[in-house]
């Protein structure tokens, strides 16, 4: 996790501190005003002035534990204070030394300092230690970055192979739906009829709201059920130079050789070309698995991808998901599938790094609006939904229902107990679907 102190540090600093105030504030006025019920005028002076002085001490904790010192790894080191206000003879100056130690997100966990005091009545030395408590919630990927999301697709088809579109239609038809990005993954392999000459180069259709990241569908012999007896593997971030796969390429060679020139690899569409899990397996060092292809669920109800995600996860594979279109644009087979990616901004190289990171959620249609975990409690919030799912290894899962649930907590103690990851499904009121990406236990135990 990225270590930082922003506005949002030091806000919270103060507010703890003001509230912290405020409270004390409110006995000492009691006091106070019982005092003044009870005792001399002399006795009420010298209670507003305790009052006055120990408030300008307390400010000035507040204001100079955070306006001098030094942020080194994590530690909030020698903030100081020193100075003095002058109040009725009650304050004459004092100092704070002490510091503030604050956790990756800058949110102070516990300070200590030492304070010195003088006043007319001598000087003073004391200690302390103070505890912020905090919520132990830990926001999920993509959630926790605070990045904008995007939406884009993956893998789609131009004229450049077999698709029925130009490049141009292509891309004017993703910007009219409200995509902030595709690609052209056209097919591409030395000698195969269909190939598109080079990696397409989709640069020139970039704009200063819309991109595309350089792609192709990349194919390689080896693969048992395809019946040219090719592999599909979609490669995004490919270099224009990137050479074409021969017939000498394997699947698994292919994959680190696309990885090895900086692509985001993905197993594409296993139930449309019935993958074996062994074949999986053989590919199991890409990036992540095409969990949704909206042309094989409207040309022959193929779509999914998660069984074969599944049996890799289940035997110990890091992937993420994606969800995506393949669009060829004969049929209507597009706006079906997407990402939707957490990055700083719309850029290629932020959005592949994004990406290789699982800073994305899978779409078709559903929305995840937050992910946080608290222990063993799952906080969900997405669009309106009839069912929240968390499946974790093998067969064990958890269920929020709805309908029209927008926001889920979910005990998942029985998931985290078998180790191993869990991932979340929403299911829209009306079917449409959102994935997270897994998260595995031992990486959140990390963070
Ligand atoms: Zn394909
Ligand atoms: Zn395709």
């Amino acid at each position: 996790m990225r270590r930082k102190i922003g506005n949002e540090a030091v806000f919270a600093l103060l507010w703890q501190q003001a509230s912290q105030i405020a409270r004390s504030d409110a006995k000492l006025l009691i006091k106070a005003a019982l005092v003044t019920r009870r005792d001399t005028p002399a006795k009420v002076v010298a209670a507003l002035r305790g009052f006055a002085a120990w408030r300008l001490d307390r400010c000035a904790r507040l204001g100079g534990a955070w306006l001098g010192g030094a942020w080194l790894g994590g530690a909030w080191l020698g903030g100081a204070w020193l100075g003095g206000a002058w109040l009725g003879g009650a304050w004459l100056g004092g100092a704070w030394l002490g510091g503030a130690w604050l956790g990756g997100d800058g949110v102070p966990l516990c300070e200590i300092g030492t304070k010195l005091r003088c006043n007319c009545h001598g000087l003073g030395l004391t200690c302390g230690f103070s505890h912020f408590p905090r919520s132990r919630a830990m926001k999920l990927a993509p959630f926790a970055s605070g990045h904008p999301f995007f939406r884009g697709n993956l893998h789609g088809h131009s004229n450049l192979s077999d698709g029925k579109r130009s490049p141009q239609q292509v891309v004017a038809l993703y910007k009219a739906m409200g995509y902030d990005f595709t690609c052209l993954s056209d097919h591409y392999m030395a000698g195969l009829e269909i190939s598109s000459p080079s990696v397409p180069d989709s640069r020139p259709l970039r704009d200063e709201r819309f991109t595309t990241l350089l792609s192709a569908e990349l194919h390689c012999p080896g693969k048992k059920y395809d019946r040219r007896g090719l592999w599909h593997i979609v490669a995004n971030g490919l270099p224009l130079d990137f050479a074409a796969p021969t017939q000498d390429e394997s699947g698994p060679e292919l994959v680190r050789r696309a990885q090895a020139a900086g692509a985001y690899v993905s197993i594409a569409h296993p139930e449309w070309y019935g993958m074996t899990m062994d074949e999986a397996m053989s590919l199991a060092h890409a990036d992540a698995v095409e969990i949704y292809n909206h042309s094989c669920l409207v040309e022959c109800d193929r779509a999914s991808g998660i069984a074969v995600a599944d049996y890799l996860l289940n035997e110990g594979q890091r992937l993420h998901f994606n969800a995506t279109d393949d669009s060829h644009l004969g049929i209507d087979d597009f706006g079906g599938g997407w990402v939707m990616v957490a990055a700083e901004r719309n850029e290629p190289d932020l959005l592949l790094a994004a990406l290789k990171a699982g800073q994305n959620y899978s779409s078709t249609g559903a929305e995840l609006h937050d992910l946080s975990l608290d222990g063993d409690i799952l906080t969900v919030r997405c669009s309106p939904a009839v069912s929240v799912a968390v499946a974790g290894p093998g067969e064990v899962s958890a269920v929020a229902m709805g309908p029209n649930l927008t926001y889920a907590e979910i005990d998942i103690a029985r998931i985290r107990a078998r180790q191993g990851y869990f991932r979340v499904t929403v299911i829209g009121n009306g079917g449409a679907r959102a994935w997270s990406n897994p998260y595995w236990f031992d990486a959140l135990n990390q963070a």
